[in-house]
């Protein structure tokens, strides 16, 4: 997905812009329980083109003046995004610190959209002229409090999109590596491509600087997504956390499996959390990679122990198989293809429609549909209308009545009957009509 960036000083509305765009956010999968997120980037839509959106004023160093927050927050954009927006504020006019951040923006090639908030009546917006010296060009007139001016701001965004959308056109296999600081990932990166043939180690076609690292490996072409972000170290702001959430976002965005690295020497942590929500949330399948496998001292009950462990932590993601291996022994890595393989599969399986209603049939009768408000949940019919995710859609008499729990019920046949180890499952209810 594109990425656009909102850049401006302290106090412009940068938060409040984003929560108006966010607004039309696209839930790709259902908000549960335990799911941890953080709201400084987030899916968005706007006439059928999503995007990922960050404010980066929420990404703030631990220490720093304000000038080096500022400067990090523009050196993100200018690192990260495909369109960045750089917000203004007509209530204070034209200020030094806008002219500076305009000035950091001026090294980048991409798009910089310049919008002017706070513009809330026609007196205002007459106001946003002085914005044109900063060679933005045209300043749209926005305003965060009333929003108005927004939808100007969104089409001019959405039309600096690429084709961005039909980029991974070849059979590789995608997958991102993705955890927080030192679980091993580079480690392990390193550890899968050690035994093979890397083809190309190429830059994307885009602006952005991520690079994808492709190999074959039995006949099958995979492709590590963001090799870059999983090695670079050093810019200050790469520190941060939210940054490398943002940084394993955008990969998972851009891949089909996930494999979301855990330290067996330090357990689960708060931040592995957050990193494993945004897996969740993406709707891709998912692989929970145990690293440093050996350094715990082992007993017969530990690899168990620790299952139980993830299973308890990460309950949303119980579809997701364990894998224990050491990226520094090499021990169990040459599995792992094996189970993007597996989970590959798993994500783009297609059930017969007449298997599935066979399936549902069983499955009513087993447990029979609720009642609610003594009304009866009816379901007539079910399809599996799209793949990675498996997606089915049920004809029900009333879309309302098809609660969580049901729907999960209805979920875990599918997995009883069919491998959908790694994948998530939508299911979507339709008025029979
Ligand atoms: P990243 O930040 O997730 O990319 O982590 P790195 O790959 O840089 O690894 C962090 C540290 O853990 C380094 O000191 C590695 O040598 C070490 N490490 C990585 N994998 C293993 C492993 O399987 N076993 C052990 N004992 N150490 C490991």
């Amino acid at each position: 997905l594109p990425i656009v960036a909102l850049v401006g000083r302290p106090n412009v509305g940068k938060s409040t812009i984003f929560n108006r765009i966010i607004k039309s956010r696209v839930a790709i999968v259902e908000d549960e329980p335990g799911v941890t997120r953080d709201r400084i980037y987030s899916k968005a839509e706007w006439m059928g083109h999503e995007f990922i959106l960050i404010d980066t004023g929420g990404i703030t160093l631990d220490s720093g003046e304000i000038d080096e927050q500022i400067k990090a927050q523009a050196e993100i954009a200018i690192d990260e995004a495909d369109v960045i927006v750089m917000l203004g504020d007509v209530t204070n006019h034209l200020t030094s610190m806008d002219e500076t951040i305009a000035k950091m923006l001026y090294r980048t090639k991409k798009p910089v959209i310049l919008a002017v908030n706070k513009a809330d009546n026609p007196e205002q917006r007459n106001d946003i002229y002085d914005f044109y010296s900063l060679g933005f060009g045209d300043p749209i007139p926005v305003s965060g409090s009333h929003g108005t001016g927004v939808g100007d701001l969104l089409d001019t965004i959405v039309a600096q999109f690429g084709d961005k959308a039909n980029q991974h056109e070849d059979d590789a296999i995608r997958f991102s590596v993705i955890g927080r600081p030192n679980v091993g990932k580079s480690s392990l990166v390193n550890a899968i491509l050690g035994e093979q043939r890397v083809i190309v180690a190429d830059m994307e076609g885009t602006t952005r600087d991520a690079i994808d690292t492709s190999f074959n490996h039995n006949g099958q072409k995979y492709t590590i997504v963001d090799t870059a972000g999983i090695r670079r170290r050093g810019k200050v702001y790469e520190k941060t956390e939210k940054y490398s959430v943002l940084r394993a976002v955008s990969a998972i965005e851009n891949s089909d499996i996930t494999l979301l690295v855990l330290d067996a020497s330090t357990g689960i942590r708060e931040q592995d959390k957050h990193v494993a929500g945004y897996a969740h949330d993406a709707g891709r399948g998912v692989i929970i990679v145990v690293n440093k496998w050996d350094l715990p001292e082992k007993d017969s009950s530990s690899m168990k122990d620790f299952e139980d462990t993830i299973r308890r932590e990460f309950q949303y993601l119980d579809y997701a198989p364990i894998i224990f291996v050491s990226a520094k022994t090499g021990k169990r890595v040459p599995d792992i293809l094996n189970l993007v393989d597996k989970v590959y599969h798993n994500q783009n399986r297609r059930i017969q429609s007449s298997v599935l209603n066979d399936l549902l049939l069983e499955a009513t009768r087993i447990t029979p549909t609720p009642l609610v408000n003594g009304k009866r949940l009816r379901i007539y019919y079910m399809t599996q209308v799209a793949t990675n995710p498996p997606t089915f859609i049920v004809f029900v008499n009333d879309p309302e009545l098809l609660h969580f729990s049901y729907k999960r019920f209805l979920i875990n046949q599918l997995r009883q009957n069919f491998d959908f180890t790694g994948t998530p499952i939508k299911i979507l209810a339709r008025k029979r009509k």
